[in-house]
């Protein structure tokens, strides 16, 4: 091949294929979206935010609510049902599973991913690619690394110190490569500490590939390649959207200078044609899909998902023959997916109204179910959440329904917590997130008792926003994360603040009880009996508690886990193997503080089990001399700025646009504010994209942010502007008239 052909092959052909070069017998592939479900677009009008319809494909429950299952079989049976539509429509890569730690309540896409824990997230994950991934067809996992929020995603440089990206928002990525080795990684938009993801060496090759042995391509989130050239040297394979040929020129002129390795290329071609000849492969056997079997897979991925909150004096599971007001529009119409890129067109769609008897009134019914949540304007890729509450509407609906009537369940629908500050005034609380097509099957069962609640959450509940650590600082342009290690429970438990609902809990129709739990070695050894008459599940969770005399840790850490199926009065003795991973904390690599760690271990995180102690003897780690007396030793609202450099080492210079000194990385919506030619562009791609959406839609919210939001180049690359005419742009918004009209004239 040519070097202008290598370098086109690391570039796709559209929006969705691989270029395919015939004469040197490399076939394209198609690649398309699906953490919970394949988004193929065939038609004409495609696009990287679910806008546009696409063929239909089994919308299975999203993350947010598949991590409650807790049930790594689960996972895996969704992610090779999901591999058998992609097989089935020619598919040959999917784009999931998403691994970003749910930082903070309020990003936008938390409901793509799994958890607060990195554990959690990471063991999910690691069994969809690998259960995904059997017959030959590839995953992507994604958004590598540090994507935790969605305000400026595009741009936005998360700034965080080395322990804190280590333990909590690698450690999932590092469970998913090592164990489930996924075929690809999708490096995300933004900068971690200043440099891009796409053209980041340290994390694309010295982590990803050296330290932690991942062999396969790296792919650009679809529009976040940076510097071409920097990419190529970092190890970034694929830069998605093609079409755009960005930065081709500039690549061909750094190899003939020797600013670049034409090594370095070739690796990257290698990748994508090992890829795309392994698709070919996997494509070539395909067996029949049966969409109906997997409609039944989503209900019971939803059953098993549920999460049962509150069930005062058992006012569920419903009786048969009672009387059930049905209330709430979200039970005509539940909120079962999410908006933007994972928004899948289902095969089929059953609303609870359409399998649940109303057979009461508001003041009458012996029961009275309210479905209500998060409607998609609340919460969507492309933008975070504005506040942790529910639309007024239906918080005044439950009041008002539990005013009337005492026997008042809510069903929630939503992709993330919200506050509840309803939830004394009711008797039962089923959480179903985001329950996918089967979710009003699953709803019916569940509340009948055909199917029995056994999630937990994977996430905790704060009782309202301000509880969260990092809720004064939470999104702005730059990604602060103060709070380091303190992330979820991590903090809760430290900083002793009260929460609605906390990590690891969930109720059941039946009951379980732990016992005997015994420490050999570093085996751990508990008996799980359901105690209660009806069959269940319980998870079973081991955290371990570290010694809390030396650098600062958390009070528990989330260590093993494993979902367990009961029959009445049946009992299971459950064993878990430590590492030296569950007593190690980063400093300059993986190290074990010496001292005494207790094993707790059961089934909720209020009734844990000392199943014993381990001592270490370990390597010391020096405590930082910021420590005493900081907020990381005792922590307690909110880190301050002062706080945060400290532990971070440096001091902390934001990001600012400066007038006249505009790069391709800023955003419209920025220079704006300084540049007439931004604010006249600005209005104008408004108006454009209001005769496309409704503003007060969660599209018209996305496209804008994708839009005005985006970097030019991030535009020039999804083939929304012209090389030349970006450049041409740029110049003229930063006062150089005459180099602007001069490139505005040139091709390319
Ligand atoms: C999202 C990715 C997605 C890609 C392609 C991007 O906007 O961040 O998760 O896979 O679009 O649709």
């Amino acid at each position: 091949m040519t070097l202008r052909e290598k370098i086109a092959l690391c570039e796709g052909k559209n929006f969705w294929e691989t270029k395919e070069f015939p004469q040197y017998g490399i076939p394209s592939m198609f690649m398309c979206d699906g953490p919970h479900g394949l988004r193929k677009q065939e038609g004409n009008h495609k696009d990287y935010l679910g806008v546009n319809d696409s063929r239909p494909a089994t919308c299975f429950p999203a993350a947010v609510s598949t991590a409650c299952s807790w049930d790594v079989e689960l996972i895996g049976r969704i992610g090779s049902a999901i591999a058998e539509e992609a097989a089935d429509q020619g598919v040959g890569l999917f784009l999931g599973p998403g691994v970003n730690i749910k930082r903070n309540p309020l990003c936008g896409r938390n409901f793509e991913y799994f958890s607060e824990d990195p554990y959690l997230a990471g063991k999910m994950a690691a069994s969809f690619i690998k259960n995904a991934q059997k017959k030959g067809i590839g995953t992507c996992l994604k958004h590598f690394a540090c994507n935790n929020q969605e305000f400026r995603r595009l741009s936005s440089d998360s700034i965080l110190d080395d322990r804190t990206l280590r333990e909590i928002y690698l450690s999932p990525f590092e469970i998913a490569v090592r164990e489930g080795k996924p075929k690809t990684v999708m490096c995300a938009y933004n900068k971690i500490n200043g440099v891009y993801c796409s053209d980041n060496r340290e994390l694309l090759t010295d982590i990803l590939r050296n330290e932690w042995g991942f062999e396969g391509l790296v792919v650009t989130d679809w529009g976040a390649m940076h510097d071409r050239i920097e990419a190529f040297k970092a190890g970034c394979d694929l830069n998605m959207p093609g079409g755009s040929s960005y930065m081709e020129q500039d690549v061909l002129d750094a190899v003939a200078r020797g600013d670049l390795d034409e090594a370095d290329i070739d690796r990257s071609v290698q990748r994508v044609k090992k890829l795309v000849l392994e698709a070919r492969e996997a494509l070539k056997n395909r067996t029949l899909c049966d969409y109906n079997a997997h409609h039944e897979l989503a209900r019971i991925a939803a059953e098993q998902s549920a999460v049962l909150l509150k069930n005062e004096n058992n006012i569920l599971p419903l009786k048969e023959g009672q009387k059930i007001a049905v209330v709430g529009d979200m039970a005509k119409n539940m909120r079962y997916q999410g908006s933007g890129s994972s928004h899948i067109n289902p095969t089929r769609l059953v609303n609870p109204a359409e399998v649940l008897e109303n057979s009461g009134s508001i003041e009458d019914a012996d029961v009275a179910v309210v479905f209500a949540g998060l409607p998609p304007e609340y919460e969507s890729e492309g933008f975070d959440r504005d506040n942790m509450e529910m639309p007024q509407e239906h918080i005044k609906l439950i009041e008002e329904t539990a005013d009337r009537n005492p026997n008042t369940v809510v069903v929630l629908f939503c992709g993330a917590p919200v506050e509840t500050p309803w939830a004394d005034k009711v008797k039962g609380i089923l959480y179903m997130g985001l329950p996918g097509q089967a979710g009003g099957e699953a709803v019916r069962n569940l509340l009948y008792g055909t199917a029995n609640p056994s999630g937990k959450l994977a996430e905790t509940w704060p009782v309202k926003y301000s509880d969260c650590p990092s809720a004064t600082y939470y999104p702005q342009r730059d990604g602060q994360y103060r709070e380091g290690i303190y992330v979820g429970y991590r903090y809760y438990d430290k900083a002793g603040v009260p929460v609605r609902w906390k990590f690891g809990f969930g109720l059941s129709y039946t009951e379980f009880t732990c016992s005997n739990p015994q420490l050999d070695g570093e085996t751990v050894r508990i008996t799980v009996t359901n105690t209660g008459n009806r069959p269940g599940s319980e998870v079973v969770q081991l955290y371990v508690a570290p010694p809390q005399d030396g650098i600062h840790r958390p009070v528990r850490e989330l260590k093993r886990f494993a979902k367990v199926h009961l029959k009445p009065g049946e009992s299971k003795e459950i064993s878990f193997t430590l590492d030296e991973r569950c007593f190690a904390v980063w400093d300059n690599g993986w190290k074990v503080p010496p001292g005494k760690y207790t094993v707790l271990v059961g089934g909720n995180p209020d009734e844990l089990m000392v199943a014993g102690f381990i001592e270490k003897s370990g390597k010391q780690v020096k405590i930082p001399d910021w420590q005493p007396g900081s907020w990381y030793e005792k922590p307690k609202g909110s880190p301050s700025l002062e706080q945060w450099e400290m532990m971070l080492g440096r001091k902390y210079v934001p990001y600012t646009v400066q007038k006249g000194r505009f790069t391709m990385n800023d955003t419209i919506a920025e220079m704006k504010e300084y540049s007439l030619v931004m604010s006249a562009l600005y209005r104008y791609v408004k108006k454009v994209v209001s005769k496309g959406a409704k503003p007060g839609t969660p599209e018209y919210r996305m496209i804008i942010e994708s839009s005005v939001g985006s970097p030019i180049r991030s535009i020039q690359i999804s083939g929304g502007i012209k090389g030349n005419i970006s450049k041409s742009l740029l110049a003229l918004a930063n006062g150089k008239y005459i180099e602007g009209l001069i490139t505005l004239l040139k091709k390319g």
